[in-house]
């Protein structure tokens, strides 16, 4: 069952993304998924990445730099494990994670092509707290305890507008 306002003089409104399909307040309905990674990165700041060998290796070819510069220059040498690396933070948060420099809702990792299989293996979930407060710190939206986003009509909108950008 879609789920979202239908009327214009309701302040906010709630998206559901397990449906197909939502019927926006003009009557227009637009295909929907379950909540994409929308790039807020939080979890890049929450959490430093573990690699192997072999993937800063990849890392390190894909910088055009040797592996022991990349393990110097990008390696958490406080971390005592052997068989596994883990990569820097800096300013807080993943050494390669920058400002999107178009779109200030959102991060971009500039190892994306080659980012080590942990990364690739977290998934956003409406349910996850860090894309929760990524929802609410870059949109204002906030997560239903059924899974709805809940806010202002237009950020929804937005949002929904940005997720389908990056696809
Ligand atoms: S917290 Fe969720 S939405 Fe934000 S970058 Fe991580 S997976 Fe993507």
């Amino acid at each position: 069952m879609r789920e979202c306002c239908h009327s214009k003089r309701l302040k906010s409104c709630t998206l559901e993304l397990t449906s197909q399909i939502i019927a926006m307040p003009d009557n227009r309905k637009l295909s929907v998924s379950p909540l994409v990674c929308f790039r807020c990165g939080v979890c890049c700041v929450k959490y430093q990445a573990i690699l192997t060998l072999n993937e800063a290796q990849g890392i390190a070819n894909y910088l055009e730099i040797s592996l022991d510069i990349f393990i110097n220059k990008y390696i958490d040498h406080s971390w005592p494990g052997t068989d596994a690396l883990l990569i820097s933070q800096r300013d807080g948060g993943c050494v390669f994670l920058e400002q999107d420099k178009i779109n200030n809702n959102a991060t971009a990792c500039l190892i994306q092509r080659v980012k080590p299989s942990i990364c690739r293996q977290w998934n956003a979930g409406v349910y996850r707290k860090e894309c929760q407060d990524g929802l609410f710190k870059y949109w204002k939206i906030r997560v239903s305890h059924t899974g709805l986003l809940e806010g202002d009509e237009e950020r929804l909108r937005d949002f929904h507008s940005f997720v389908a950008s990056l696809s």
